[in-house]
């Protein structure tokens, strides 16, 4: 173990902890940030074109606009590490956390970033034909399926993303929801009705994916009257929410019912001293690349004034 006491480590990236990254680096906590080993950059590095960021009138892609909060981190003295946190002791007045490699860290303060994971429907054959034309993300596996039939799940703004993102390749996308009515944005779903290779297959739900070493169709419920019925489709991206990635602090940081990281107020305060939280791990609500950046702001600006008051 390393005898460095550091100021700030903060654990996650994203809009949130890139943020994060570069206020505490502009106040010169010399913070380490830990992107993650494979989920750097976080949910943004899936997407494409991000339309609502403000200040990018014409859009900006959201593996440019990562790259672009990652450089600002840098500027800042902020350093980057392309590992994972595997462990975290919290409770103490200092911090002791262990990587992906074996590095045991000390620090006065933590940030956690570490956004939301897809989730499943919780389906034995979803997992068994993952890679096999079963996905959570359009854009990295959308190439795949030219020409094919292929059902997307989720009644959300992902849901109609993927949708649309989809027909650049499908012949048909059928969106399958488990209500008669849309939870997504207007806008979105404006421009899911408007493409005439999309096409909805509502108050249905999917209760098993069938085939055998590749994905040949779904087995499908009616929600009203509880008809089974089985439809051809070789593939099925699942967009039905994410989940909060607060596996690694259970039983440390105080957690609400669905697992989301409790703060205190308006603050990024969570019940343990010197450990503050933010974006997607604690927000509800918004879920936004903007929102999470802001709430990086906050912990942020919550952990130099702890720090400061000690
Ligand atoms: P979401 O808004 O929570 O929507 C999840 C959808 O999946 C809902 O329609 C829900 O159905 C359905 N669902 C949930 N569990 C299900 C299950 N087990 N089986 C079948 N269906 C299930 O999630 P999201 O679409 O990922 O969006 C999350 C946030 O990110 C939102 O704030 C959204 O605005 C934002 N976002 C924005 C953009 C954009 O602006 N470009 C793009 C993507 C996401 P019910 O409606 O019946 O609950």
């Amino acid at each position: 173990m390393s005898e460095k006491i550091h100021e700030l480590v903060i654990v996650g990236s994203g809009p949130a902890g890139y943020t994060a990254g570069i206020y505490a680096g502009r106040a010169q906590l010399e913070p380490i940030l830990y992107e993650g080993s494979v989920t750097a950059g976080g949910a943004l590095m899936n997407t494409t074109e991000v339309e609502n960021f403000p200040g990018f009138p014409d859009g900006v892609m959201g593996p440019d606009l990562m790259d672009n909060l990652k450089a600002q981190c840098e500027k800042f003295g902020t350093k980057l590490v392309r590992d994972d946190i595997v462990d975290m002791k919290l409770d103490g007045e200092i911090k002791i956390l262990t990587d992906g490699s074996g590095n045991v860290l000390k620090a006065k303060s933590v940030i956690l970033a570490t956004g939301s994971a897809y989730k499943e429907i919780g389906l034995t054959n979803e997992k068994r034909l993952s890679g096999r034309g079963v996905s959570w993300c359009a854009t990295c596996d959308g190439f795949f399926f030219r020409d094919q039939e292929i059902a997307v799940v989720g009644g959300g703004d992902s849901a109609m993303e993927e949708a649309n993102f989809l027909t650049r390749f499908a012949k048909k996308v059928v969106l399958i929801h488990r209500r008669d009515s849309l939870r997504a944005s207007k806008i979105m779903v404006d421009r899911a009705k408007a493409n005439p290779k999309i096409e909805f297959l509502w108050n249905t739900e999917v209760i098993d994916v069938l085939g055998e070493d590749k994905m040949t169709g779904l087995k499908l419920r009616n929600t009203v009257d509880g008809s089974e019925s089985e439809k051809p489709f070789t593939g099925l991206f699942v967009a039905i929410g994410h989940l909060p990635r607060s596996e690694l602090v259970k039983g440390q940081v105080d957690l609400d019912a669905e697992g989301y990281v409790k703060v205190d107020g308006r603050s990024t305060r969570t019940n343990l001293t010197g450990v503050f939280a933010c974006g997607d791990l604690v927000d509800h609500t918004y879920r936004q690349a903007i929102t999470a950046a802001g709430t990086g702001c906050e912990a942020a600006l919550d952990a130099e004034r702890f720090l400061a008051g000690h």
